[in-house]
């Protein structure tokens, strides 16, 4: 099969160049969706996020530090159009999940009102808003927050399902997630086409059988954070998965494993005691020489 080849020289330059010219409608879209944002990404900054304590490059005094200057000043955190276009669309898979099992009865959690703006808690899908009778057409199911203040921990589940004892987390598994947690997974599935080396999709989907590594620690932590702090009946989590490249779709279960998580939970107050008396803990990764983490609010506050 005949590519079309593009040589390198001034015509690559302009084509190049073309390509770069931002349409002004793209624009403006861009600006309108970061305004729309208030340039902050919705995440609590005065908090440790169970997403980020389970990888394994977590620095302890890297924690610390953002915690303090978020103390300091808080508000600082920031967002990107690319990041705001992942929270959207993440946002849109998990609306349609949780429509389907609201409609069921299934979903606790909390509500909010687009009438009067309250959020309230309920076990069960609400006929009318609690606060201001507003009928059902005006509420929308909103997550489940897990919070741990004493160890300023915060993470907020998909769902949750008293029914079935279960928290409930909806994915999407992309090419790119897969790339950067399992490329080696990915790759046994890249054959040679004739156009290019491509993953063989059908078999990829057909032999994913478990959630991916970060995802199941992450909701281990969130296991913990819903039975010790918010006293929810909690035995497993239910993922569901969407493939985007198919629209095909899995479910796994993952239970619950107190033993994974006590020791972030202790990480965590241990931190939270080095920010009451002040005293920086040691980079848990690299001793006194630092990580990259920890090493960049180092250099900042030179
Ligand atoms: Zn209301
Ligand atoms: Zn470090």
């Amino acid at each position: 099969m005949a590519t079309r080849v593009v040589k390198g020289g001034p015509q690559l330059t302009e084509y190049l160049n073309a390509a770069k010219a931002v349409e002004p409608l793209y624009g403006d879209v861009q600006k309108h969706v970061l305004d729309k944002a208030g340039g902050a990404s919705g995440r609590r900054l005065d908090v440790m996020h169970p997403s980020e304590m389970v990888k394994s490059d977590w620095c302890h005094l890297a924690a610390f530090h953002r915690l303090r200057l978020e103390a300091e000043a808080p508000g600082r955190g920031n967002t990107t159009f690319t990041r705001e276009n992942i929270f959207e669309e993440g946002h849109r898979t998990h609306s349609k999940w949780q429509t389907w099992l609201t409609e069921m009865g299934r979903l606790a959690g909390e509500w909010h009102c687009l009438y009067c703006g309250e959020t309230f808690w309920a076990d069960y899908t609400p006929p009318a808003c609690e606060c201001c009778t507003a009928p059902a057409s005006c509420l929308r199911y909103d997550e489940v927050s897990l919070i741990a203040d004493p160890v300023r921990v915060a993470g907020k589940a998909d769902g949750y399902s008293p029914h079935d004892s279960a928290l409930i987390e909806i994915k999407t598994l992309g090419l790119g997630s897969l790339r950067y947690e399992r490329p080696e997974f990915l790759e046994r599935y890249i054959v040679d086409t004739d156009k290019g080396r491509l993953p063989d999709l059908t078999r990829l989907w057909r032999d994913f059988r478990r959630p991916l590594p970060t995802a199941v620690r992450q909701v281990q932590l969130y296991m913990y954070l819903a039975r010790h702090f918010e006293d929810l009946d909690v035995e497993r989590t239910v993922f569901f998965y969407d493939f985007k490249s198919t629209q095909e779709t899995k479910s796994f279960t993952v239970s619950y494993d107190e033993s994974f998580s006590e020791p972030l939970i202790e990480a965590a107050a241990a931190i939270v005691d080095c920010l009451n008396s002040d005293t920086p803990p040691f980079c848990n990764l690299n001793g006194r020489a630092g990580c990259p983490s920890c090493l960049e609010f180092k250099e900042n506050s030179k």
